[in-house]
């Protein structure tokens, strides 16, 4: 990362991923540490480069809690300049347009407003259930939950579910801010339960039975914790498969999105290999839920996790906060796993 002036630092969007986490997580640091900030190249390593319309989404969402100074907020701007004012929590509607993960809007304002100085309420409106984004299930019961024993108080509901392309999800969050205190989460504990749901909308009941036949055949989970579900109101069709494996010390939550040409064996096995792979590891923090608490890990000064190994996503998200944030950030390997830790 290099600085081109010296007023403005510059974040420079192709390094490491070059997705549209190194926006975000910049967004949410630029805003809590009060910073301007200059992020190039954005999105450089995405066959559509640029903001797509859930990445301005999020810029719009992060001035509006912000009261930020923004330049290149377009559609296919490859350049941002970002100077936020002051927080100002409340209540804010954020409305993607298309199916945009309304997840990963709340991933950018989330941090600034659970840090702020009263309670905010957020309203989202897009996808809630997309491809290579947190499903609403793995926010509600892996990640919130990790961010209540910091200390804020986040209550997610689910209003509306939404899929690609016509999205149309609604999502309710409120968030009671508090101070922020370290978590270590090193060790699983003993496997409470493990569960699982296939959710259908507008789309024939066999899929999720399909879905449900496939995990319980490979992963040999009882009949009573897996069930079909189906949706009614969603704007389009969709599919879902979510597991989740609940342990004393953390939750997570596996999941595939359905998409066109992709059958309903080979949707359920993509979940299954991410649950056969944590459980294999034995490491308590999956690959997903890693890259999303080193922020508000880095935040709160400290923090330890286990986890499987870093992504390209985590090594990214730590360059970017280390942008920001002067905070030790070490990993430590056994073979098996890697310890990370945050602050001394
Ligand atoms: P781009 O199109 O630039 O890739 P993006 O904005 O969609 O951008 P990424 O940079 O790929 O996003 O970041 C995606 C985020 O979603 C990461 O935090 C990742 O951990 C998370 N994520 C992806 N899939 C899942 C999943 N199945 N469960 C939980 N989190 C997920």
């Amino acid at each position: 990362m290099t600085r081109a002036r010296a007023d403005i630092p510059t974040i420079d969007g192709s390094h490491g991923e070059g997705g549209g986490q190194i926006l975000r997580t910049a967004l949410a640091l630029s805003i809590i540490a009060r910073r301007p900030v200059r992020i190039t190249n954005i999105r450089a390593s995405r066959a559509k480069p640029g903001l797509m319309r859930q990445h301005l989404a999020a810029v719009k969402a992060a001035a509006e809690v912000s009261t930020a100074r923004v330049e290149g907020a377009a559609i296919g701007s490859r350049e941002l300049v970002f100077a936020p004012g002051e927080v100002r929590p409340g209540e804010f509607a954020f409305t993607i347009g298309t199916a945009g993960s309304t997840m990963l809007v709340l991933q950018t304002v989330l941090p600034p407003l659970m840090m702020a100085s009263a309670p905010s309420r957020v309203i989202i409106e897009g996808g809630t259930h997309n491809g290579m984004a947190p499903p609403f299930d793995f926010i509600e019961r892996a990640f919130l939950p990790m961010i209540q024993r910091m200390g804020p108080t986040v209550a997610a509901r689910l209003d509306r579910f939404g899929f690609y392309p016509a999205g149309g999800g609604r999502v309710v969050i409120d968030i009671t801010p508090a101070p922020l205190a370290r978590v270590d989460v090193t060790s699983r504990g003993e496997t409470r339960s493990v569960s699982g749901i296939a959710i259908h909308a507008n789309l024939p009941r066999h899929i999720v039975d399909r879905e449900i036949a496939k995990v319980q055949e490979r992963l040999g989970w009882p009949t009573e914790s897996l069930r079909g579900v189906e949706v009614r109101g969603a704007s389009s069709p969709g599919n879902a498969v979510i597991l989740v494996v609940e342990s004393e010390h953390v939750t997570e939550v596996f999941s595939s999105i359905g998409a066109v040409g992709v059958s309903a064996e080979e949707v359920a096995d993509r979940a299954i290999a991410e649950v056969r792979d944590y459980l294999r590891v034995g490491a308590p923090v999956g690959p997903h839920l890693a890259d999303q608490l080193l922020l508000p890990m880095a935040l709160a000064g400290g923090g330890t996790f286990r986890t499987g190994r870093l992504t390209p996503h985590a090594m990214t998200n730590i360059a970017v906060i280390r942008h920001f944030l002067d905070v030790p950030i070490s990993e430590e390997t056994d073979g098996e796993s890697v310890l990370v830790r945050i602050g001394s």
